[in-house]
This record gives C-alpha cells, structure tokens and sequence, in this order.
C-alpha cells in the first residue's frame, strides 16, 4: 500500500487553474484544481513541469500555499531572468492548464499540537509559513506561534491583510531596505539579537521552521543553534541561490 501511495504522489497530473491573484507586484497566487490530489500537509512543496512545444520541458518546486483541506495554491516570486516563475507569474491564466506532482516533503511540515513555533521567513520563504498558520487557524490549535518575516520593503509583504488579521498569531516583520518614517515595526536583518529578542511564553524552545534563499536560512539556523535551540527543532527549507541573504 505504502509503495502505491509513493508512486501516486509523484505521478505527474495535469491540473486546470481555477484562478490567480496578485499578492505583490512581483508576486502572484495560483489557486488549482486537482482532480487526482490525494491531499497534503501543512508545509510541504509540489513539482511544476513546464513543456515546450518542441519537448523541452523544465521542472521547478513550488511550496503550497493552502491548509490542508483547502484547494491548492503556490505563490511564485517572479525572478526577472529566470526561465520559469515569469511565466507562472505573467502568462498563466485561469483556465490554463498545468502539470504538477506531489505533495512532496515529510520534514518540513506542521501536523499540529500544543507546543510553541518559530516561524522565519525571507521574502517568499513564507508561502509554507501561511500554510501553517492557516492550519493553525482551521484546526483552532493552542500552539502559541510566532513568525518573524523579513522583507525588502512593505510592498514586498506577500499575504499582508490575512497576516495581520490572524487574532493571536504575532506576526513580525523587519524591513531590510526601507525605513519609513511611521514605521514602528523592526529593521535590518534577522540576526541573533533579533532572534533573541522574541520571547516565548514557556520556558521551552519553540520548534522552529525556517524557509527563504539559501543565505538567508543558513544564517538564521546557525544564530538559533548558537542561542541553544536543539538542532534537531530547527527545521529548514532553502528556495534556491541568491546573493541577498535577506529575501
Ligand atoms: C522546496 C522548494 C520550494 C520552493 N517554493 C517556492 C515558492 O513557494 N515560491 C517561489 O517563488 N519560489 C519557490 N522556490 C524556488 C523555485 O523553485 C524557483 O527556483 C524559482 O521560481 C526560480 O525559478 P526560475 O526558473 O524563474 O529561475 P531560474 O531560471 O532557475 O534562475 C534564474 C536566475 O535566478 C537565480 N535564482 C534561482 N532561484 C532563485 C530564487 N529562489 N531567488 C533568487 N534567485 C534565484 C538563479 O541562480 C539564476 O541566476 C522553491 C524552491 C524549492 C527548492
């Protein structure tokens, strides 16, 4: 059975896009229909495969946006000269069609429970952080949660009004490009201060779940490790090469 449902998850399935929606203006929500999707858990990625009229065909992961019971969704970053996420980003439209295979992932996720989370993001390394804050919220979970997300400027806030809207959530952003005169909020980079700051409301360590740009996630796992988060509670999913250890 076990070996059936392996196979069924990475089975390539063509899906049809019921909708997208610009979140930033370099980011956009693609909601699918998924007729074959076995159902996912909060913090897992799926596959997309794009496939050129004369074959070529290009794959890329994309984390999924939604709770589990929700219909699926990515949110994709346009990179400007990258060969997929401008096409997810500009040319897709709903109706389209689009192949994908998944969930994939059984580390990084949240299933649940009582115990605290740390939740730490750069740029669109907080698509799966929505997912489990959405699964948080529609299972009414006790789990105290933070999320400290690190972004350019404000504009860059990717799902702003729903964070921000998450009744005993906190949500934390620090703006690492901009300063803007009424802002109250932190600024500059993630570092081990800032993660020291953040107090808990229990003595014990949150499980943290960290996702972003490769620099970014390796530097903030280090600074947790280094204020005494076991290693194995620090969990970590890196999006790919960039110089900006900031998202
Ligand atoms: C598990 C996983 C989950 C991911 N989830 C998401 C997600 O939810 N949303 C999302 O937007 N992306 C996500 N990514 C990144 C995504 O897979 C692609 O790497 C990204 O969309 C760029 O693809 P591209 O074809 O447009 O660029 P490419 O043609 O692959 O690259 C073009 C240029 O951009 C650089 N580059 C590649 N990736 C990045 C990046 N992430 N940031 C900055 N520069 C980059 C490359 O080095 C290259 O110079 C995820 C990656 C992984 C591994």
């Amino acid at each position: 059975m076990e070996g059936t449902a392996v196979r069924g998850r990475l089975t390539w399935q063509t899906g049809k896009v019921s909708s997208v929606a610009d979140e930033t203006p370099t980011t956009r929500t693609i909601m699918l229909d998924l007729a074959g999707w076995a159902g996912h858990r909060a913090g897992q990625h799926l596959d997309v495969r794009l496939t050129a009229e004369d074959g070529y065909s290009a794959e890329r992961s994309y984390s999924i946006a939604s709770a589990p019971g929700e219909p699926v969704a990515i949110t994709v970053q346009r990179i400007e000269d990258g060969e997929v996420s401008p096409y997810l980003t500009e040319e897709l439209r709903a109706g389209d069609e689009l192949e994908v295979r998944g969930p994939i992932g059984g580390y990084f996720v949240w299933d649940g429970g009582p115990s605290p989370v740390l939740l730490v993001a750069g740029g669109s390394g907080v698509v799966p952080l929505r997912a489990i804050l959405r699964h948080r919220e529609r299972t009414g979970s006790p789990a105290p949660m933070t999320l400290l997300y690190s972004v350019r400027t404000l504009p860059d806030v990717i799902y702003r009004a729903e964070l921000d809207g998450y009744p005993d959530a906190r949500v934390l952003y620090t703006l690492t490009r901009e300063h803007p005169a009424e802002w109250a909020g932190l600024t500059g980079r993630v570092d081990q201060a800032m993660l020291g700051s953040l107090a808990f409301p229990s003595e014990q360590r949150p499980t943290a779940f960290v996702c972003g740009p490769t620099p970014f996630v390796e530097a903030v796992a280090e600074s947790l490790v280094a204020l005494g988060y076991p290693a194995r509670q620090v969990k970590t999913e890196r999006f790919g090469p960039t110089g900006d250890a900031n998202g």
